[in-house]
């Protein structure tokens, strides 16, 4: 029976010794096994997970490994378990812990800096400095869940209470694990100012972070909110989460029907979300003089870019990793409220241990399928089950 050493468990959450896991092999190749059920140390707690999104980085980490950083390099063959967008019910307390309860549901964000470096200190601890330095003789106790330590494709994780959001009864499973995906987009729009009130803004690329991110955007306030895309499907999806316009840019030059849309001048932000190699030099254009360019996404190969351009305009670029200064709390705050539906963009739920074939709807996009989730219990094995 699980009873480690100063680790406060519950009889109403009995915990086994072990648990099913998938751990990654060589690129692609991703196996369940049994692994201990790890153990909470001070400031953390154990998180029995009910349901993990796959996330399009879930399948850069799979396929090819970067940006997950294990024991210093690429994530193969290290007995590691991916996933990161996962939420579940606090079932024991590490050391110290008396800000959640046994039995709380959690949702949880990735990025536990180490809470000691200058970044973390100002509440950037998804830029933390001592990134995956968390084995060996130097553990500063920073963790990435599904980047740098093991994550969520398994039954139960340790978290930092920092990494914790609670949520309402209301909110389902499926709804939880959307929450990190809108706190980057949140995150986006708090680095580009936050003051977004009244203020055009432009997403490109309706993906997750896309979509979320209008939906953000029009919770706070923001006027027009146009979305570009090349899917219709995505775009209509996008215009149900709050966008005034949306633009197929394989109908329509994106520069000129942003400027069409607003009065014929240019917006105040642009969050791209698209990672295509022209969404720079097209973002440049599409923001006013004096604009802010938020870069959510990025493309694989080096692009060249218009500085001359940027210079000449006065206008601000800013590259966004991850979900940093609690903006998965404010996310959060807006799903309870029920500002949007982000369960627009789930489209299914597997079993657990059908991985898989989630991981293979969410790569191909089989049925237009946009976020996946997988479920360690309550959906039978080897049956899709349709988004509500
Ligand atoms: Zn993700
Ligand atoms: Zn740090």
């Amino acid at each position: 029976m699980y009873a480690p050493a100063g680790v406060k468990t519950a009889a109403s959450h009995p915990i086994p010794d072990v648990m099913k896991a998938w751990v990654l092999g060589d690129p692609g190749q991703l196996t369940l096994g049994d692994k201990p059920v790890p153990v909470p140390k001070r400031a953390e707690v154990l998180v029995r997970i009910d349901a993990v999104a796959i996330c399009a980085t879930d399948l850069e980490i799979i396929y090819h490994g970067p940006p997950a950083s294990i024991q210093g390099g690429l994530p193969f063959n290290k007995g590691f378990t991916p996933g990161h967008e996962y939420m579940g019910t606090v079932v024991a307390l590490g050391p110290g812990v008396d800000e959640y309860q046994i039995g709380q549901r959690v949702t949880v964000e990735i990025h536990a800096g180490c809470g000691q470096c200058k970044r973390c200190r100002a509440g950037m601890y998804t830029s933390c400095h001592n990134y995956g330095l968390n084995y060996g003789d130097v553990d500063k106790g920073h963790r990435a869940n599904g980047f740098t330590t093991d994550g969520g494709f398994c039954e139960y994780q340790v978290n930092n209470i920092n990494t914790l959001v609670a949520i309402p009864d209301e909110m389902s499973d499926e709804e939880a694990t959307l929450v990190v995906t809108a706190g980057t987009a949140m995150y986006g729009l708090t680095e580009l100012g936050g003051l977004v009130a009244g203020e055009s803004v432009v997403v490109t690329g309706p993906g997750p972070i896309g979509l979320l991110g209008v939906a953000v955007a029009k919770a706070l306030g923001a006027h027009p909110v146009i979305l570009t895309g090349t899917r219709d499907n995505r775009l209509a999806i996008g215009l149900g989460l709050g966008a005034d316009y949306a633009v197929n840019v394989r109908r329509e030059d994106a520069v000129e029907a942003v400027r069409r849309l607003n009065a014929g001048k240019g917006v105040d932000y642009v969050v791209e979300c698209s990672g295509a190699p022209s969404a720079v030099n097209e973002a440049i254009r599409m923001v006013n003089r004096g604009g802010k360019v938020c870069l959510a996404a990025f493309p694989h190969e080096e692009t060249p870019v218009d500085v001359a351009h940027i210079v000449r305009n006065n206008i601000y670029l800013y590259g966004i990793r991850g979900e940093g200064k609690s903006a998965t709390h404010r996310a959060e705050a807006f799903m309870s409220q029920k500002r949007f539906d982000a369960t627009k963009i789930h489209t299914h739920t597997f079993a657990l241990e059908d991985l898989p074939t989630a991981i293979r709807y969410a790569k191909d996009r089989v049925e237009d399928a946009i976020k996946v989730v997988v479920k360690a219990r309550g959906v039978p094995a080897a049956q899709k089950v349709a988004a509500e």
